[in-house]
């Protein structure tokens, strides 16, 4: 016990012999990002004394949420009581999280957002939000069992944009320095292993430098424009829709200091994206797959995996995040091509004739040159196109239990599509205490780091399904969370 006390000594010392030393690089708080959640974090952490710098790597303020909808969600806000929903509860939100997310939440970490999930709602209403008609309606996903989703008029830019003033008003205080085009490329650790700075570079002249900070917080968002870590965690093949901003820095910060992580294998991933030949990695155009009539999706052996028609959300989800290599084809023919909408999004011809000729869409006059021309295994899909025929015929298909059976595949030239998922949010994390405080491998503190935003995982909070609103709730719950710990931890040690 007495070497214990030696060693937290020491630590304390070289925490605030670090802290001290770089006059000029040294402050309270340093928050690394920032989007919707950073500029809370650094607001919340100025309001509660500390003196903040916030780095920025992009030339804008806001991230993500400025081309979000507006959707954040909480038990007991204001806006629910002027509606007359009195019977609201932080149980209530609970239960509904553990149904939504399959119970694969943290549960300290969902009670804790439960329980402030009311509250960061009134306080982006009390900031000036302008919610609209106030009226508390239900989400688009599975529903909830009480309306307590809130919608910003102006989408995700009305929770930043109210943002950007009241960072603006904190820059002009001197309690918040914000540093634009200026990346966190690593953090800086004491011999203990307690972060105490981060090293920076700037964006436009290559310029490196030390910050020393009594404490970080990470609010650099998700990873789904890194397709390597999307590689790593999730698919083979996938294709990106998130900003360019989000690659994921601060899980790798993360990682490099020990953390553990939770539900990194979790990613919706949205169905059908097209791969075309001037964007390779970025999502542009999708096929339309939501019970589009007569076409079969088949994987790389030529296999079908479902039934196609009649799917919730998240089982179409689930056969893009199961192909073998994440491959889907949508094989259709010219007697469903001539009576049907465009397979393109938006039922678009013009497009469909372009893909046509590019050969992005690839067709054939039978089904096993469509297989070679699609990289299919031709004996698979040739066998999968007669017992499929065979099911129209019959009126029951016997794999799946298709309802739809409109159209049998004989009529050439047969149509054949490549698609991959593609992502636009990430949902897995770096483990966090309710003080949001990031967690080692072993679940204990590493002194003086913190995080808030997407990067917390949306699945630790809210597990693994669609909460409505819950990622602008993270941005607020966690960021108020970690401003005011962050605050009060880096005050503490100086
Ligand atoms: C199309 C779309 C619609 C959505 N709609 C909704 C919705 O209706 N409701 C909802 O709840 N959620 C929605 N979301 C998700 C939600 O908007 C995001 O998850 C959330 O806003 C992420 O906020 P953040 O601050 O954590 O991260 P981000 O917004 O990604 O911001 C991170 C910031 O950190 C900066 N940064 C990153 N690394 C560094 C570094 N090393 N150094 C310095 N700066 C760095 C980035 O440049 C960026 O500005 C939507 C997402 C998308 C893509």
């Amino acid at each position: 016990m007495r070497d214990l006390n030696i060693i937290i000594t020491l630590c304390l010392a070289i925490v605030i012999s670090f802290a001290g030393s770089a006059e000029a690089n040294d402050t309270d708080v340093i928050v690394v990002g920032a989007g919707m959640s950073g500029m809370v974090a650094a607001i919340e952490a100025a309001d509660y004394g500390a003196d903040v710098v916030l780095f920025e790597k992009t030339s804008r303020l806001g991230g993500t949420a400025v081309v979000a909808g507006g959707s954040i969600s909480g038990a007991n806000a204001l806006m629910q009581y002027e509606a007359g929903i009195t019977d609201d509860s932080a149980e209530r939100f609970y239960a509904d999280i553990y149904r939504l997310g399959r119970g694969e939440h943290d549960p300290e970490l969902a009670w804790k957002h439960v329980e402030e999930a009311g509250l960061a709602v009134d306080y982006m209403d009390k900031m000036g939000v302008d919610f609209g008609d106030r009226e508390p309606g239900n989400t688009a996903y599975d529903p909830f069992d009480v309306d307590r989703q809130y919608m910003a008029a102006d989408g995700g830019a009305g929770y930043t944009s109210v943002l950007e003033e009241e960072v603006a008003a904190r820059v002009e205080r001197g309690h918040i320095d914000l540093r634009m085009q200026t990346k966190v490329t690593g953090l800086i650790q004491d011999e203990c292993g307690g972060v105490v700075g981060v090293n920076v570079e700037d964006v436009e002249s290559g310029d490196t430098a030390e910050y020393a900070s009594g404490a970080v917080i990470l609010a650099t968002g998700g990873y789904a424009a890194n397709l390597d870590l999307v590689k790593r965690y999730n698919f083979d093949n996938a294709r990106t829709a998130a900003l360019p901003h989000a690659t994921g820095d601060g899980f790798e910060m993360a990682e490099e200091i020990g953390a553990g992580f939770a539900n990194m294998d979790y990613l919706p991933a949205y169905p059908g994206s097209i791969p075309l030949p001037e964007s390779p990695e970025r999502h542009e155009l999708s096929a339309e797959v939501e019970d589009y009539p007569g076409a079969i999706w088949v994987d790389k052996y030529g296999r079908r995996m479902s039934s196609e028609h009649d799917l919730t959300t998240g089982e179409r989800q689930a056969v893009w995040a199961e192909a073998p290599a994440n491959k889907v084809f949508i094989i259709l023919d010219e007697g469903i091509r001539s009576d049907n909408a465009s397979i393109i999004a938006g039922h678009d011809w013009e497009r469909f004739e372009e893909l046509l000729d590019g050969g992005v869409v690839k067709s054939a006059d039978t089904v096993e040159e469509l297989a070679e021309a699609l990289g299919v295994d031709v004996s698979g899909l040739h066998d999968t196109v007669d017992a499929y025929n065979q099911f129209v015929e019959q009126g029951e298909d016997e794999d799946f239990g298709r309802s739809e059976l409109e159209y049998k595949l004989e009529n050439p030239p047969f149509y054949g599509i490549k698609t991959y998922p593609f992502v636009l949010l990430t949902k897995g994390g770096p483990t966090m205490n309710t003080n949001a405080q990031i967690l080692d491998e072993h679940g204990r503190v590493i002194p003086g780091v913190y995080q808030t935003g997407e990067l917390v995982g949306g699945a630790n909070i809210g597990g693994q399904g669609s909460v409505g609103g819950l990622a602008h709730t993270i941005n607020v719950v966690w960021s108020r969370i970690s401003g005011q710990h962050g605050a009060a931890y880096a005050q503490q040690n100086r």
